[in-house]
């Protein structure tokens, strides 16, 4: 890290600086850390102070992270989870809801056998496997100009609700996210074959204007057939049609897909071809078009959406107990 630093401008060095003494100030227990106590008015310095005194020590936690094992108070490891997982810009209720989830995730994995693929480690920073987690210096290498100014939102959101998680009939949940729902989030047995109780579908307003909200894959016959049988070896297309009947879903995800003589689950189908969603509707002619909405796999929280109640007004709370059924946060 610091061979890097040398080289970067005295900007980006001072960007970084901010960002690892605001790392540092939060996570020290029992520290309040103030600079000039009484400035002079024309000061330039801005007076930057944490209230952590009143806060309970956070317990260390063993993080799997770029190949190697790294003990971090919780506290400081959900700051680099919350800004992976979700982007800077978005509202600070959505960030905090986000900060609980990321929190009650970690502590999930913990009492549950850690990181299976890491064994030693409580979680990993493998988004694929745990959740994704970045270093200060990612941080400050991500957003430039506007580091200090994120860093700090994200340890707000992480600090203001310390400690805090998400509980169903007194235990930790299992918690999901996706980045949008596409309308409406998904009952976890359609996804992941587990029904629980707090995972079920409910209705994800004002995702519309994201980003990733609309998607489109395009392929050609020929590639269509061709990643078909990688897929599933002994598939026909003989006499049948391409694509034959869709069933789907409440929430608009396909159940099931007939293609050629075989039927695939949506969900098999979204892999196959590297779908944003399962929630596609397929075109077939010279070439076959998916056109998807939603990003994820639809079940739990949908940040996109939280960020849109957040606009409207919805606290964390708020946020949390419409996306989880029936939880109460403390
Ligand atoms: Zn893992």
């Amino acid at each position: 890290m610091w061979r890097k630093t040398r080289g970067l401008s005295r900007e980006s060095a001072c960007i970084i600086a901010i960002v690892v003494f605001i790392l540092l100030a939060v996570v020290l227990p029992a520290v309040s850390v103030k600079k000039n106590a009484a400035p002079a008015e024309n000061d330039p310095m801005p007076e930057i102070e944490f209230s952590i005194s009143k806060l309970p020590e956070s317990g260390d936690i063993t993080v799997w992270v770029d190949g190697n094992y790294k003990k971090m108070p919780m506290e400081e490891y959900l700051v680099g989870v919350v800004a992976a997982e979700m982007p800077a810009s978005y509202e600070m209720e959505a960030l905090k809801a986000q900060a609980v989830a990321a929190r009650t995730y970690t502590q999930y994995k913990r009492d549950h056998g850690g990181c299976s693929a890491h064994p030693g480690a409580d979680i990993c920073g493998d988004s694929n496997h745990c959740q994704a987690y970045m270093t200060p210096q990612e941080m400050a290498d991500e957003w430039g100009s506007d580091a200090a100014k994120y860093t700090q939102k994200i340890v707000d959101a992480v600090n203001e609700t310390r400690g805090q998680m998400i509980y169903y009939d007194g235990e930790e949940i299992q918690v999901f996210f996706c980045a949008s729902a596409g309308g409406r989030t998904e009952n976890s047995e359609n996804v992941y074959g587990k029904a629980l109780p707090y995972l079920v579908s409910v209705s994800s307003e004002g995702e519309e204007t994201s980003s990733h909200y609309y998607g489109e894959v395009t392929v050609s016959r020929e590639t269509f057939i061709k990643k078909m049988k990688a897929f599933s070896p002994g598939i026909k297309f003989d006499s049948s049609q391409i694509i034959g009947k869709i069933t789907r879903f409440e929430s608009g995800r396909v159940e099931s897909i007939e293609i050629g003589n075989e039927t695939f689950t949506g969900r098999e189908v979204r892999e196959i071809f590297g779908l944003n969603s399962a929630n596609f509707t397929v075109k077939a002619d010279d070439s076959i078009t998916f056109s998807t909405i939603g990003f994820g796999h639809g079940v739990g929280m949908s940040q996109t959406g939280a960020n849109a109640m957040a606009k409207k007004g919805a606290d964390y709370i708020e946020i949390l107990t419409h996306y989880f059924t029936g939880v109460t946060v403390k």
